[in-house]
């Protein structure tokens, strides 16, 4: 996954203003940028069904670090690789697998509230017998960005 914030850095790193931000200890904004990067894509690899927005997120955490005339562009950036991101671990998820290898279950419980242990869909980790969950989930999500 580290692909794909080390592009959105190297897209953006002539961008970031010069120096360390107050409250950082001295990290440089450069480092700032890059941690924020990381942690998006490492969040979006562990837990995307659960990560609504990356792309927004990621956003709004770098932005103090880039000049307002930067920040049309930064933000393009970070939605084009975020969606590559997202269109690869979809594409990962396909098989089956996660990313270490490990075979993919679906996110609900049973009624006996242990894990269902059925093979999941890509596009939302539940299997076909608990579409109804990611139903819910979505109209939940949609209704808080409303
Ligand atoms: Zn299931």
């Amino acid at each position: 996954m580290y692909r794909f914030s080390r592009a959105i850095y190297r897209e953006l790193v002539e961008d970031i203003i010069d120096g360390s931000s107050p409250g950082t200890s001295g990290v440089s904004n450069r480092e700032s940028v890059l941690r924020a990067c990381e942690a998006t894509v490492e969040r979006l690899g562990q837990d995307r069904y659960s990560f609504a927005r990356p792309a927004r997120k990621l956003i709004l955490d770098i932005r103090p670090y880039f000049p307002l005339a930067a920040q049309v562009r930064m933000r393009r950036v970070v939605e084009h690789y975020i969606a590559s991101a997202d269109e690869f671990l979809t594409a990962q998820f396909s098989t089956g697998f996660d990313l270490a290898g490990d075979p993919l279950a679906c996110r609900a419980l049973t009624r006996r509230s242990v894990p269902c242990q059925r093979p999941p869909l890509a596009h939302n980790g539940y299997c076909p017998s608990h579409q109804h969950l990611a139903d819910e989930v979505e109209q939940l999500v949609e209704s808080r960005a409303a």
